[in-house]
């Protein structure tokens, strides 16, 4: 089965086109990294993905479904930003149960999603603290919880770990992956960090000026990378 499939993506911003022909598949359960220079059209791609930008043309797939007009809490994906973009006058249980409430969820169900998520990433310390009170590593989790209790099919992170210091970085990316082996989800991951690159992807997508220029696994790129470009992100040093 597949998880995603993009076909012929394009899209532009009044005169100024961001992404130019995309076409990609997600296969469920892989994880999927997006690397590429700043402005490359990362982010863009993820928020079409999601629904909050419509592409200008070209069909978004999730799971079989084209969904161009389904809105983005009904196709079955979550997203998790670089800046949290936790509701500061919410508790770390306001914050996880908000999107299942918004669903109309029964309580009973957001009640177990959400101990389910805390217990999974060892919040149950912080469950009553507002965002304001924890640390960066620890808001972060909470908005991977926020993402987790949704039960989504496809993750989408758009450089979850990039205002986190590089102790964090590691723990919480080693905590991404443990997620990603016990959930069984489809994962989309952006970031401009080699090592999370290397060491997270099934599967990297090198982007570049709105395109695909490469994708492969991580070995595939270092070892056979297309051209000077991939090879500076990704390549081996030789
Ligand atoms: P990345 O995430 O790879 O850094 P983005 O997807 O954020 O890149 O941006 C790609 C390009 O699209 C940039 O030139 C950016 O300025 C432009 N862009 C992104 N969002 C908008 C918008 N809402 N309106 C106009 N231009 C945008
Ligand atoms: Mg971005």
């Amino acid at each position: 089965m597949t998880a995603l499939t993009l076909t012929h993506i394009h899209k532009s911003f009044g005169e100024v086109e961001v992404l130019k022909d995309i076409n990609l598949t997600v296969e469920d359960g892989e994880f999927v990294v997006f690397v590429g220079p700043s402005g490359c059209g990362k982010s863009t791609l993820l928020r079409v993905i999601a629904g909050l930008e419509d592409a200008t043309s070209g069909t978004v797939n999730i799971g079989g479904d084209v969904v161009n007009n389904v809105p983005p809490a009904r196709r079955g994906i979550a997203m998790v930003f670089q800046s949290y973009a936790l509701y500061p006058h919410l508790s770390v249980r306001g914050n996880m149960a908000l999107g299942l409430k918004q669903e109309k969820q029964p309580k009973s169900v957001i009640d177990e999603r959400v101990e389910k998520a805390v217990q999974m990433l060892d919040l149950s310390a912080y469950v009553d603290r507002r965002p304001s009170d924890l640390s960066g590593g620890q808001r972060q989790r909470v908005a991977i919880g926020r993402a987790i209790v949704r039960d989504p099919k496809l993750f989408l992170f758009d450089e979850p770990l990039s205002n986190l210091d590089a102790a964090l970085r590691m723990n919480t990316r080693i905590e991404i992956a443990e997620l990603h082996r016990t959930l069984s989800a489809s994962m989309i991951y952006v970031t401009h960090d080699q090592t999370e690159a290397m060491t997270l992807a099934d599967k990297i997508v090198v982007l570049r000026d709105g395109q695909v220029e490469q994708v492969g696994s991580p070995m595939e790129l270092y070892n056979n990378p297309a051209n000077q470009f991939v090879a500076g992100f990704l390549g081996s040093p030789s």
